[in-house]
Formats: C-alpha cells, structure tokens, sequence
C-alpha cells in the first residue's frame, strides 16, 4: 500500500523526537544516581532507612553513640508522625536526613501529581524541625527516568547503595556483619534499616564500625562522603553515572 510521502515522514520525525526524548531522559536520570563514591579514602557511608522505628531507632542511636559515629537516616513520612521526637533525637545526635516518601509505596508506580505528594508530605515533616533534605532514596530501591527527574526538579538527588547486608530479613548478626565487611571498598554506601523490630542491625553496626575502624575507614554522612570523591579518567563520583 502506497503511504503519503510527507506523512511518512512527519512519523518518521515523530518516532525520532519520542525516540530521543526517551534516551535523553535515561541519560540526565541515571547521571543524578549515587551508588558509592569513587575514592582512595577508606571512608564509607551506613544509611539506615524506613524509620524512625519506637523500638529499633533508640537502640541503633544509642550504638551510633557510643561509637561516635554519623549516619544518614533516610525516614519515612508515615513514621516522623508515629514518632515526631526520634527525628529530633536524630537530628540532635549530629546524624544526617535523607528523605524516603511517606508511605513506602514504589515511586514508579505512581503519577507525577502522587510522587510530588509523597515527597512533599515528608519533606514538609522534615523541613518543620531542620533544613529540607537534599537527598532522597526511593522506596525499594525502585526508580526510572521519570521518577529522577521529578526527584531532580524538587531539588534532590537520589541515593541508592552498593552493599545491601539484608539486615531486614533478619539474618543473624554475624551474617550481616560479614556481607559488609567482604564487600566493603574506600566510598561504599552500606544499606541497613531499622523500620521494624526485631532487627539484628544495630549489633551488626557495634561489629561493623569497630573491625572497618581496625581496617582503617572512617564513617561519615553520605553528604561528606560526596566531598571525597575524586576524578578518575575525567569522570566523577558515580559507578554508574554516564
Ligand atoms: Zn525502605
């Protein structure tokens, strides 16, 4: 069948502007993505996320404490409003704040109008006791193109991790303590949690910071961790940033 020429060709336009725009969306989010920071200096970053929980924050706190160690908590909405003074205590330990959604439900699924909800929601819990978050970690780790965008333009960038010990599935400590201490490296982001208890993550932690301390690494917030990085063959922080 004969197609009109000038028709054929607006579509082939078409697809190459959609075709485009999609790719050169992909590029600018996976660009905004922290996985860990390339670096020489044995520092790493513990985030603890889908707190603050009544039970499992106090005690993660109280072993951050005793270690003299700063973390970043990345805090669910939903629980800021079931414990309005664990923020606080986090906040006045000296700890980081990153933002993790309100409800915990996946970002991807959702419209742009929801997301910005979800976001705005906790930010706005935040906001009321210290400064707004810059960093947002998504809900199951699950996020596109289109989430990251919407994250860049509320002004956050998106941290994921490279070491996941599974300390939320209840692994025994020493379980958890090695699954770091094999995989650690200068610039990891470890993932740990304290959503629900009873968790084994705040005796994995008491392990974990005396061994790496041993090793030779320093923690820091994920924001310090950010001021390590260093250009290697002209690119910067990111293993997966393009
Ligand atoms: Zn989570």
């Amino acid at each position: 069948m004969a197609f009109p020429k000038p028709l054929l060709w607006s579509f082939i336009v078409l697809l190459s502007i959609l075709f485009n725009t999609k790719i050169s969306d992909t590029l600018y989010a996976n660009s905004h993505i922290i996985q860990n920071v390339q670096t020489t200096r044995k520092v790493v970053a513990l985030t603890i996320d889908d707190g603050p929980h009544y039970k499992t924050t106090p005690t993660i706190l109280q072993t951050l404490k005793e270690k003299q160690v700063r973390a970043t908590f990345f805090v669910l909405g939903v629980n800021i409003e079931t414990s309005p003074g664990l923020l606080s205590k986090e906040i006045a330990d000296g700890h980081e704040i990153g933002n993790h959604g309100y409800s915990h439900t996946p970002l991807t699924s959702m419209t742009k109008e929801n997301i910005e909800q979800e976001v705005k929601k906790t930010e706005n819990l935040i906001s009321a006791v210290t400064t707004k978050p810059v960093l947002f970690r998504p809900p199951g780790g699950a996020y596109n193109a289109k989430t990251a965008i919407i994250l860049q333009n509320l002004g956050y960038s998106i941290v994921m991790w490279n070491i996941d010990p599974h300390d939320w599935a209840r692994p025994s400590v020493d379980e958890v303590v090695n699954r770091v201490l094999t995989n650690v490296k200068p610039g990891s982001i470890i993932l740990m949690h304290d959503g629900q208890y009873p968790l084994p993550t705040a005796e994995a932690i008491a392990l974990i910071v005396d061994k790496l301390r041993d090793q030779g690494y320093e923690f820091v917030t994920v924001s310090d961790l950010l001021k390590y990085r260093e250009i290697l063959s002209g690119r910067s922080f990111t293993s997966i940033e393009l």
